[in-house]
């Protein structure tokens, strides 16, 4: 070793040393995982499937200092079983030791031991239940609030409803939900679609735009559910009633078809919510197959990555509207400076002791630090299943 080798070393050594002094407080020294099965706030059905119950999977961590954190991750309905099974046996025994200050070396280490099963949703849910926990006892570590603390771009975001425009519902309810959300100043409101004929769904889209006007945003989601040529024919029919985005019209991996589609209409395309890693959202903006993103932080592995998709999308000029998880996604896009719109599904009133705040049809980030959730532990824990 040379004399600039050895300066070199000793400088790494240091900062090294400096580090750890900063940071070693927030080291893992308590970690564990449990399931808990909570029961669905209404009937959800869409073209694809039915919202049983929503599966959701928690991590609770101390730190050396004693900083807790609570994160968590879902499924709507299976498969939560394989995260916790991943959590407990392969992640939670690495994560000991690693620092809470440090969220991109957690995230490093554990996608480290899980190289094998790695880009895939199982993994990706457990990593997020990891990473939204590390998040949360970083920014109470900190004491700031989440949007604070992971950009701060604004202390508000406008919603929209989603819990009124399920399938199953008939044109009556639709319409009722839509003027209802409205008159709560909600900006829009999204109509799944996916109807046998094409002209079904265009009927219930026409009289849901009838009662509402023209200044509300009328969104419509076919989760995956079209051919290329089918979703080119009703993107058509759709585009008379003035659609603000068309949500999910094919398979996620389908770039090639949703670039021919986005290319075939003036309705923006919105894609994310089956989608679980950077690079495949990478992918879809480089290729002009998605105008708007919608990242599930649950689904593309945390925080961390969220906010890496959420930029990423900025630097397209594209905005970003999260998919479902309003009480966690409303500190993340109030964090960022293209968010678009909140979407309004609220599922964890049972199992906390406050509420997203809503006022004027925009959802308030909360102000308490960490992650802003208060979870009802005791509700919570006669909801446990594993
Ligand atoms: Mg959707």
């Amino acid at each position: 070793m040379n004399a600039s080798q050895n300066a070199g070393s000793s400088i790494l050594e240091a900062t090294a040393r400096a580090t750890a002094d900063i940071t070693a407080g927030s080291r893992i020294v308590h970690v564990e995982a449990q399931l808990c099965d909570l029961p669905v706030e209404t009937e959800r059905t869409d073209a694809l499937q039915t919202f049983v119950k929503q599966e959701t999977i928690f991590v609770r961590l101390r730190t050396a200092d004693g900083a807790e954190g609570v994160g968590y991750s879902y499924t709507i309905g299976t498969g939560g079983g394989a995260v916790l099974s991943l959590l407990r046996e392969t992640l939670l025994p690495a994560l000991l030791g690693l620092e809470v200050e440090r969220p991109e070396a957690v995230w490093l280490a554990l996608f480290g031991v899980t190289r094998a099963t790695t880009v895939g949703p199982i993994t990706a849910l457990a990593l997020a239940a990891v990473d939204t926990a590390v998040w949360d006892a970083k920014t109470r570590r900190a004491g700031l609030p989440l949007w604070v603390a992971a950009g701060g771009a604004s202390a508000s975001v406008p919603m929209y409803d989603t819990e009124g425009g399920w399938l199953h519902f008939g044109t009556d309810e639709l319409v009722a939900h839509a003027v209802d959300a409205q008159n709560r100043g909600m900006g829009g409101v999204k109509i799944k679609v996916g109807m046998p004929r094409g002209h079904q769904d265009l009927e219930r889209l026409r009289a849901v735009r009838e009662a509402v006007g023209a200044g509300m945003d009328l969104m419509v989601d076919a989760n995956q559910s079209f051919t290329v040529s089918e979703a080119v024919r009703r993107a058509r029919l759709f585009e008379q009633v003035d659609v603000f985005w068309f949500e999910e019209p094919l398979p996620a991996e389908d770039i090639e078809g949703h670039r021919q589609l986005a290319r075939s209409t003036s309705v923006p395309i919105a894609v994310g919510e089956s989608m679980y890693s950077l690079g495949h959202f990478r992918e879809h903006l480089q290729r002009g197959g998605a105008s708007i993103v919608q990242p599930d932080v649950a689904r593309v592995g945390g925080i961390t990555p969220w906010l890496k998709i959420a930029h990423l999308a900025e630097a397209f000029n594209a905005p970003v509207a999260p998919h479902f998880l309003m009480e966690l996604h409303v500190s993340l896009v109030c964090a960022v400076p293209n968010a678009l719109y909140l979407e309004h599904i609220p599922q964890l009133r049972a199992v906390t002791t406050g509420e997203l705040r809503i006022a004027d049809g925009r959802g308030w980030a909360p102000s308490t630090t960490g992650l802003g959730i208060a979870w009802d532990d005791a509700a919570l824990g006669r909801l446990i299943v594993g």
